[in-house]
């Protein structure tokens, strides 16, 4: 197989659906064996290898990186995409959902990487991409407990790049903006107005429309790839213009 990911193994988590199953799919076509682990695999289509795993739980993540490296034979590139939403201010969430939402989109990213840390160790050309979120710095109303996660995951990536450069493994994240996944389609579905609550989604994108899956699929090929060895602990933004034009335009 062609292409800059010839002969190297990643996993993706959430790789089910969405930004994951996009960036799985891109990573295979240029070349990579890929493993998606997520709490629903079934949609992974071949020849991807779909893992039954849950990030809050550090038995099924251990087993689901350890079952990913033998069957592929060695692991390279970690993609930590899972993650779920939540909406409101700090009133609208009770504490357990702070612990729950902190647990897959923060805690879930810390048992991921621990588990395949020995095996990226192994790699010549190792790096881990994170998901995260215009959500970290835009200030998005009605996202408190959100973009406190993603705030975290911005934060992490910084931290966890410093600590493994002299090992050779990068670090780096993507900031989306709204994209247009399943989990979005879900949230549309359940606006009074769904038609109305897409052109406002859209409206809030400089460049006045979602961004496609395989347009973060893209920049986490990128910075997974051997072209970007010399790129570690930096934030790649994929959002429609909305971080750098709104903060020109305030
Ligand atoms: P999605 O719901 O389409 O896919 C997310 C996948 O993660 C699902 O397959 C789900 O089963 C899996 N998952 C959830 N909890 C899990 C767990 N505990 N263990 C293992 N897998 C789990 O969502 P998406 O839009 O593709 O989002 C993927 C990532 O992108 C998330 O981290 C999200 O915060 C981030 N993101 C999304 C958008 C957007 O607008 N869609 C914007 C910015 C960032």
């Amino acid at each position: 197989m062609n292409g800059e990911f010839a002969g190297l193994v990643a996993v993706v988590t959430g790789g089910g659906s969405g930004i994951g199953l996009a960036a799985a799919r891109l990573l295979a076509d240029r070349g990579a064996a890929v493993a998606c682990l997520d709490l629903d695999p079934s949609g992974v289509p071949d020849p991807l290898l779909g893992v039954e795993c849950d990030v809050t739980d550090a038995g099924s993540v251990t087993q689901a990186v350890t079952l990913a490296a033998d069957r592929l034979g060695a692991l390279d590139v970690l993609v930590n995409n899972a993650g779920i939403g939540a909406q409101g201010s700090v009133e609208a969430n009770s504490d357990d959902e702070w612990h729950r939402v902190l647990d897959v989109n923060v805690v879930g990213i810390v048992r991921v990487t621990r588990a395949a840390l020995p095996y990226l160790r192994a790699s010549s050309c190792a790096a881990i991409v994170n998901t995260c979120s215009i959500a970290a710095t835009a200030g998005l109303p009605n996202r408190a407990l959100y973009s406190a996660t993603k705030g975290a995951v911005q934060s992490l990536t910084l931290a966890m790049a410093a600590d493994h450069v002299g090992e050779g493994i990068r670090v780096n994240c993507v900031n989306p903006g709204t994209v247009d996944t399943p989990w979005v389609r879900r949230l549309l579905d359940s606006a009074g107005d769904p038609a109305a609550e897409l052109t406002a989604l859209r409206a809030r994108q400089p460049i006045g429309r979602l961004v496609s899956a395989a347009e973060v699929a893209t920049a986490i090929a990128y910075l997974a790839s051997p072209l970007a060895a010399s790129t570690t602990g930096t934030v790649l933004a994929v959002d429609g213009g909305m971080h750098g034009l709104r903060l020109r335009q305030a």
